[in-house]
């Protein structure tokens, strides 16, 4: 998707910190981390959220909660616990109109969020 940065990421038009990667997903580190350990992971395909998903993304869902908790354990924040944070539209600040679930960890998180 033209103009879409987490496309030139993917293209790697823009440089990021890789920690995964397979043929229909990507993972890296946030630019602006609010965590000790913040990761983006994201489908390669443009989908702009959640609420553009539909039955042909189930794969790719499926295959992004698979590489959740590989990437929990492989960054070491597996047992200490973690969160998972996908946000839609403003209210929630969603602020890049890609899919991409943020992974933090690496310190503790209050409930309700913020
Ligand atoms: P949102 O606010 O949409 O849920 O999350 C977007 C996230 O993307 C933010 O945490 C922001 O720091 C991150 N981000 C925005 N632009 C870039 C970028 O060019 N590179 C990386 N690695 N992260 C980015
Ligand atoms: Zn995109």
């Amino acid at each position: 998707m033209e103009g879409c940065i987490f496309c030139k990421i993917v293209q790697r038009e823009i440089p990021a910190q890789v920690v995964y990667e397979d043929e229909v997903i990507l993972a890296f580190r946030d630019v602006n981390p609010v965590a000790p350990v913040h990761v983006l992971i994201i489908p390669k395909e443009h989908i702009a959220g959640v609420l553009s998903l539909n039955q042909e993304h189930s794969e790719i869902i499926k295959g992004i909660w698979l590489v959740i908790p590989k990437l929990a354990q492989e960054l070491g924040i597996a047992d200490r616990g973690f969160r998972v944070v996908v946000n839609s539209g403003p209210a929630a600040g969603q602020s890049v109109p890609h899919l991409h679930f943020h992974l933090l960890g690496g310190r503790a998180f209050s409930w309700p969020p913020g």
